[in-house]
């Protein structure tokens, strides 16, 4: 009796001489065939895992025009164009809880476009989803006109937001140059997932900056709504405030951006230099540290978190450090571990990833 079926493509079909056996022909074959292998397990009354690994949602639309097979799992890439109805009937799919949908932002080059937006009939369509796990990769900008798609899962309780830089940048730069300022643009991208605030328990969110980026905004109380959040992924840069990018509306102190229900913070470090920034040819060896440096204003807020663990945050036990792909560059100084000590100290355990530099690196 089957119970597990997990349909991906993982690479080009290759003859035996290393050709792509597909060639020319490779979509509409590799479309059939996945579609046929799994209409055959639609007969399977006993599956309790279905997932299914398809290059476009094009394939989806086609499977689920007649039927409503017992797929528990998809995994799919939008086109550059695409029907925001074949994507409510994916949402529809009684069984369905994973859904992972790249590329939510059709950029039409040269000319950057915004995605079609939600036609208004789908606007008032509540919990109409059983899916609990959805990845939203190589995503575009959070903007209100998709803020529809996140009132229908009734119950969702993981949302992977993984925006990529490229497609966010030109929605960034349009509206600094309209206002001159993206204070509400970062507050407004959040309350785009205000439908989940009740229900959401983790969260991976990034804004899609580009990591150059240096202007600063001020923000609200970002993720205090979020009251089942146990665990939250976000840049570093955008809860807290030492860096200097972003500060409160109110304020009030970083910490004010999380909520009490959290368990387990990741930070990630987004943004390149200034943490320790020094003159050209500085003397300083590359472990040294100096007062002034905002490295430190970030461990002092790190340790507050320790503080703060016996009235708000009493549930938080674990704090991760991780650098965001490119090279590390915060010292690991005295004073960075005096802070995490604090940390530990109060049972709050800190897992370090790439954070901090080696001593042979140089100044950037
Ligand atoms: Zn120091």
């Amino acid at each position: 009796m089957i119970r597990s079926v997990k349909l991906n493509w993982l690479s080009e079909y290759v003859d035996k001489d290393g050709n792509n056996a597909l060639v020319g022909r490779a979509k509409p074959v590799e479309d059939h065939l996945i579609f046929k292998t799994a209409v055959l397990l639609y007969e399977c009354h006993y599956l309790k895992e279905f997932h299914f690994n398809m290059k476009s949602l094009a394939v989806a639309t086609a499977m689920l025009k007649d039927a409503s097979p017992p797929l528990t799992s998809i995994d799919f890439s939008l086109p550059h164009r695409y029907n925001w109805e074949d994507i409510y009937r994916v949402f529809s799919l009684p069984t369905l809880v994973t859904l992972v949908i790249r590329n939510l932002l059709s950029p039409d080059r040269p000319a950057f476009r915004f995605p079609p937006p939600i036609p208004d009939g789908l606007h008032d369509r509540h919990a109409i989803s059983n899916i609990q796990d959805l990845s939203l990769l190589e995503c575009g900008p959070l903007t209100q006109s998709i803020s529809p798609l996140f009132q229908w899962p009734r119950n969702l309780q993981r949302l992977n937001y993984s925006p990529a830089r490229s497609k966010c940048e030109p929605y960034w730069r349009t509206i600094l140059r309209r206002t001159g300022d993206i204070s509400d643009a970062v507050d407004l991208s959040l309350q785009v997932l205000a439908p989940l605030q009740s229900a959401l328990q983790e969260l991976q969110f990034d804004l899609g900056l580009d990591r150059h980026w240096i202007l600063p905004f001020r923000t609200g109380r970002l993720f205090e709504s979020f009251t089942k959040l146990t665990k939250l992924t976000a840049p570093v840069e955008l809860v807290m405030y030492s860096r200097g990018l972003s500060r409160s509306r109110y304020n009030l102190p970083f910490y004010n951006n999380l909520p009490s229900s959290l368990q387990g913070l990741e930070l990630k470090f987004t943004i390149l230099t200034s943490w320790h920034s020094r003159p050209a040819h500085s003397d300083l060896d590359t472990e040294a540290c100096l007062i002034s440096d905002p490295a430190h204003q970030l461990f002092d807020e790190l340790s507050t978190l320790a503080i703060q663990k016996d009235g708000q945050f009493s549930g938080l036990h674990r704090l991760t450090l991780t650098g965001d792909g490119d090279r590390a560059f915060l010292v690991r100084c005295r004073h960075a571990d005096d802070a995490l000590k604090d940390l530990e100290d109060n049972d709050v355990q800190v897992v370090q990833r790439d954070w901090c530099r080696q001593s042979k690196e140089a100044w950037i």
